[in-house]
């Protein structure tokens, strides 16, 4: 086996999806909608994935029910510390389609499909998906 260091400083540019990003630190969450057929998307995005339109930004509700969940137990680098954790696919009232985050259960409490859950807002902004996350309602 042959052993290196391997190191690298990545930049990165959100392009169309910072309004997402920034929303998150004024602890809103910010979905879109399709301007030609309406489809309402719980993942921000600028063009609608059925018809090709652009979209309108639109404010989602901060709370929403388990779709479903996973609970992950190996990792990328990003969450290596964490595992286990649970994955959860949010579903809005209102909005078309699903939004992934984390989710953080309090004092041994289990996840379950439909549980009324509400996003919490890291207190320091660092434009990643992990300045959003979940907790029961
Ligand atoms: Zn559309």
């Amino acid at each position: 086996m042959v052993e290196w260091n391997y190191n690298t400083e990545y930049r990165h540019s959100y392009a169309e999806d910072s309004p997402f990003f920034t929303a998150l630190g004024k602890g809103k969450l910010i979905g879109s909608k399709c301007k030609s057929c309406g489809f309402k998307y719980g993942t921000y995005r600028k063009y609608c994935m059925y018809c090709g339109s652009e979209t309108d930004d639109i404010e989602l509700p901060l709370q929403g029910k388990i779709h479903s969940f996973t609970t992950c137990y190996y990792s990328g680098e990003t969450f290596r510390g964490d595992v286990p954790y649970t994955l959860v696919l949010v579903e809005f009232p209102g909005i078309d389609s699903l939004f992934m985050s984390r989710l953080f259960m309090r004092n041994g409490e289990k996840p379950e499909i439909g549980m009324d859950i509400v996003a919490q807002f890291k207190k320091f902004q660092t434009f990643t998906v992990n300045d959003v996350y979940f907790v029961p309602a």
